[in-house]
């Protein structure tokens, strides 16, 4: 492949073009962390695109995003090709990874009831990015309907294989709308059109929807930090903070803008719904709404490293049951 001449991209949040600093890797900085890809055809692929490995920081939201457009023929090489399918496939037995699933599902389910859902055969759920499958394996109880998309052809086959339901279009899934439910587990992270999904997703909920985002964490403290180690030639702080896979670094403020932007209220998040494990908390929306304030008050001052961020909202103008 001859070199694409790569356009930049906008703040997928704000929509600025000016930053306040950028972040450029080394391909070394990239790969070193990288057990699972393919090194030699990694290095064959992007060694001409080593400029371009680069994080912009927002200077009107700090949202840190890749500062350049990745044309689809070089992502199709790095998650068909680069990245090895078999160590990721391995992931989907590992019991901590099951009991994260198992959490948030169980997270899903308390969400639902407060929002006045009664019976498991009322939830049409879709996974939106939903890989192997794995997700859908764990949702999957009795009235349940839960489907699955994804792009990735490995994956899907298998998840199909397995008896999962995925679709594997835009098309397939506008003619099979409404969910009450989507999901977006470390999805948002890979998407360059951001607001595009977002508007897809708005018209695949229906009037009650809920959507759950799960991100990773990485405040701007954090950010900071692996500033100053990448700039001192040192390795990332951690190997997802990698411009050509994670091109969107959310922290919580961004992440609300984000959907805020696109129609969805923020109603809790994961943090908040935690204290609901309180026999008092359990069945009181008041107190849900007024620990997910402090939340949002105390949002700057945690900093995450392997953390995921989990933001409930619904759409927009929607009365939501008390
Ligand atoms: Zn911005």
């Amino acid at each position: 492949m001859s070199k694409i001449e790569l356009k930049r991209r906008k703040c997928p949040n704000c929509g600025s073009m000016t930053i306040k600093a950028e972040m450029k890797f080394r391909l070394e900085q990239i790969y070193n962390l990288n057990e699972s890809y393919n090194l030699d055809l990694f290095k064959k692929t992007f060694t001409e695109y080593e400029d371009n490995i680069i994080y912009n920081i927002c200077n009107e939201c700090s949202l840190v995003y890749s500062k350049f457009i990745w044309p689809d023929s070089l992502l199709n090489e790095v998650y068909s090709n680069i990245i090895n399918h078999d160590r990721s496939r391995q992931k989907i037995y590992d019991i901590n990874k099951t009991l994260e699933l198992v959490r948030e599902w169980n997270s899903i389910l308390r969400v639902l009831k407060f929002l006045g859902k009664k019976r498991t055969d009322e939830l049409r759920i879709l996974d939106f990015g939903c890989g192997w499958g794995d997700f859908i394996h764990v949702i999957d109880c009795r009235g349940v309907q839960i489907y699955g998309f994804d792009e990735d052809k490995i994956k899907i086959d298998e998840a199909k294989k397995n008896g999962c339901k995925i679709f594997s279009s835009i098309d397939d899934l506008k003619n099979n709308k409404p969910f009450d439910v989507i999901i977006l587990n470390s999805v948002l992270e890979h998407i360059q059109d951001v607001n595009g999904v977002l508007q897809l997703l708005y018209e695949l909920l229906n009037t009650n929807g809920l959507l759950i985002t799960l991100v990773m964490d990485y405040r701007p403290r954090f950010i900071k930090l692996n500033y100053e180690s990448i700039k001192k030639g040192e390795l990332p702080l951690t190997k997802n903070l990698n411009p050509i896979e994670h091109v969107n670094i959310y922290s919580y403020k961004t992440l609300k803008e984000n959907l805020k932007a696109n129609n969805f209220e923020l109603l809790t998040t994961g943090v908040s719904l935690s204290a609901t494990n309180i026999p008092f908390v359990r069945n009181s929306w008041g107190i849900l709404k007024l620990i997910t304030q402090m939340e949002k008050l105390t949002s700057k001052i945690v900093a995450g490293r392997n953390m995921d961020i989990t933001v409930y909202s619904i759409k927009r103008n929607m009365t939501v049951n008390k």
